[in-house]
């Protein structure tokens, strides 16, 4: 992508002619060296609610839409389980389109984007933000957290399962990423108290997101 069209990127009022603009790829930070380009989103473009998590990963790459692997298909229960379904009632998108990978050998298979990453892809995630403007914003996982509000500092242990303000006065709620509760696999019990605490919190989402919009 050229200069010219990431500046027109930046400027469109339509979504799909905004992710028509990433079609050629993206090389404005360096996941751009090892992944295969821009994975953008997945879901409903119209939704009430928008989802933002971290990076695609080696499934979202060979599909092209974000969360379609593991993490995906438990988050996707998540939400079935509350009503919502992810492909209609939500638009799913990351903090960098592209996914943090490196070669075979390397050891960064997968990796959370960096700092600098992030930053760079974040103008399009604000711009996703306006163009879709979702009615409610969920931050899932710490980057998103993080970035969403403006503070590295931000810690999952305070914030999950609880309801903020976005800068665009827009209410967020902070969910555990799926991908650290599959993280838990060998360890049952922990795993067991991480579904039910996140069971417990999306049923309070369930009940109060429509009065947030
Ligand atoms: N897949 C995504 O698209 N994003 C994540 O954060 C994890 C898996």
């Amino acid at each position: 992508m050229d200069i010219e069209t990431y500046d027109r990127a930046l400027k469109t009022k339509d979504y799909y002619e905004f992710a028509d603009c990433f079609a050629e790829g993206c090389s404005r930070c360096t996941l751009a060296e090892h992944g295969s380009g821009p994975i953008l989103y997945r879901g409903n473009p119209k939704a009430d609610i928008m989802l933002i998590g971290e990076a695609p990963g080696m499934i979202e790459e060979r599909m092209g839409r974000t969360f379609v692997g593991p993490a995906g298909e438990l988050l996707d229960k998540i939400f079935s389980a509350i009503g919502l379904d992810t492909n209609v009632d939500l638009f799913i998108t990351n903090c960098v389109f592209c996914r943090p990978t490196a070669p075979a050998g390397s050891g960064k298979q997968n990796y959370t984007p960096k700092k600098e990453q992030i930053a760079r892809c974040w103008p399009f995630v604000e711009k996703t933000i306006e163009l879709v403007n979702p009615k409610i914003l969920i931050a899932c996982g710490r980057p998103a957290l993080c970035t969403l509000m403006g503070d590295p500092k931000m810690k999952m242990g305070k914030w999950e399962g609880r309801w903020l303000v976005h800068k665009s006065t827009k209410k967020l709620f902070v969910m555990t990423h799926p991908a650290a509760v599959l993280h838990l696999a060998k360890w049952p019990e922990d795993q067991q108290l991480a579904k039910e605490k996140i069971w417990g919190y999306m049923q309070y989402f369930r009940d109060t997101w429509k009065g947030k919009c």
